[in-house]
């Protein structure tokens, strides 16, 4: 029989029953430390005591009034970000396909209203992932997310990552941006390198394209800048963000320049819940903490440390780990062919790591960025004894 919870996940059998930082116990009383943090999204970690506070103090004044209203959290969190972005006008809404959704139809809008309505399509990425509503799945262009669900919608066009030539060829009199994850998140870890990042933004001024970068799971500091595109020194026309924007509150926000913005005015879009009282203070609470002086620098400084300790771990499991990519706390494991990331991730689970698989065979490491060295380095001893179980003995490549 079905269960009651519609079974569009493979669940591990765990149940937490509650949280402090970086750790999670389970119902059962075991101690798990945590280096998926839901999927890069609870970004200062678990009960941190300030957003828990704010929480439960907006949630008991006023959880939600619709957007027919003024909305004072939502106009300062919007400030605070333009203050510390590109942008000059922010969106709120739920999540991040929600966010790229809108982001989509800001980038068509903008040519309609500037006489190019044929102007609609996006050049997107192989490996990539932007959500899972119909026009974030085709501009995902996975396949296997693809089937059963009727025409993708139309409009994106998918070339190599990394790739500029191909990039190139695919610009046409119908394309209106392009649009890419600074580091491929769920397609494995795979950073964009600072120059092409540079390149899509000259051939985007090129051709008169906009720049829409999905910052969904790599910005809000979990790069350790605020915002990934920081490192490559260009800026969006548009971006996406959302996993680590609200700590584990549910909230996205489609951040841009005034020259995107401004056509999506009264009735071009909308969200019943997007931008509320309740989550624009926990977007508000995990700024005060990210945006704290030194805060941003201590990431940097812990990752480079978890970074050594993983340069090391790979060069002592040379038959287990090919590569360590990504930036700051996100961090790409990439396994030698054989051996199976979700099976990594398993023995994770038996030595107390909780961690997540991504595309490409790849480990993915995405702690709370309150993380400590001494947990970092506790990580490192666990995924040690992870490689180890996973070497394959002389018996076993014998037999191959
Ligand atoms: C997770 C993710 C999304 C989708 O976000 P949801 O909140 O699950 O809708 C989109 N883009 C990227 C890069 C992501 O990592």
């Amino acid at each position: 029989m079905i269960p009651a919870l519609m079974p569009t996940y493979n669940r591990a059998d765990l149940a937490f029953e509650h949280g402090q930082g970086a750790v999670l116990w389970t119902v059962d009383g075991r101690r798990f430390l945590d280096f998926g943090a839901g999927i890069a999204t609870s970004s200062i970690g678990h009960g941190h005591p300030h957003l828990t506070k704010v929480i439960a103090e907006q949630a008991a004044k006023v959880m939600h009034v619709s957007n027919l209203y003024r909305v004072p959290q939502a106009e300062r969190l919007a400030q605070r970000l333009v203050d510390s972005s590109f942008a000059d006008s922010v969106f709120f809404c739920n999540s991040g396909a929600e966010a790229n959704e809108g982001m989509i139809k800001a980038v068509r809008k903008y040519h309609a209203e500037n006489g190019h309505p044929e102007r609609f399509r996006m050049i997107c990425f192989e490996g990539a992932f932007h959500g899972r509503t119909l026009a974030t799945l085709s501009a995902t262009g996975n396949e296997k997310y693809l089937a059963g669900f009727g025409p993708p919608v139309e409009g994106f066009d998918h070339v190599p990552f990394g790739n500029m030539n191909a990039l190139r060829d695919a610009i046409g009199p119908g394309t209106a941006g392009i649009m890419i994850e600074p580091i491929q998140g769920e397609g494995g870890v795979r950073p964009a390198s600072l120059d092409y990042l540079r390149a899509l933004r000259a051939a985007a001024d090129e051709f008169g394209l906009l720049l829409a970068l999905d910052e969904v799971q790599t910005g809000m500091g979990r790069s350790g800048k605020l915002w990934a595109h920081q490192w490559a020194g260009i800026e969006p026309d548009v971006m996406s963000s959302a996993k680590g924007i609200g700590g584990g509150f549910p909230l996205g926000a489609i951040l841009a320049k005034e020259k995107v913005a401004q056509y999506l005015k009264p009735g071009t879009h909308g969200t019943t819940y997007g931008g509320n009282p309740l989550a624009c203070a926990a977007g508000n609470a995990v700024l005060d903490v990210i945006l704290a002086p030194g805060f941003l620098e201590q990431v940097d400084r812990v990752a480079r440390h978890l970074w050594r300790g993983l340069l090391d771990l790979a060069k002592r499991h040379p038959q287990v780990i090919e590569d360590v990519r990504g930036a700051g706390l996100l961090v790409g494991i990439k396994l030698r062919e054989g051996i199976v990331n979700t099976d990594a991730q398993a023995a994770g689970v038996n030595e107390g790591l909780l961690s997540v698989a991504a595309g490409q065979n790849v480990l993915r490491l995405a702690p709370p960025l309150i993380i400590t060295e001494a947990e970092a380095d506790e990580a490192l001893g666990l995924l040690d004894r992870v490689m180890r179980r996973l070497t394959p003995s002389a018996a076993n490549i014998a037999a191959k």
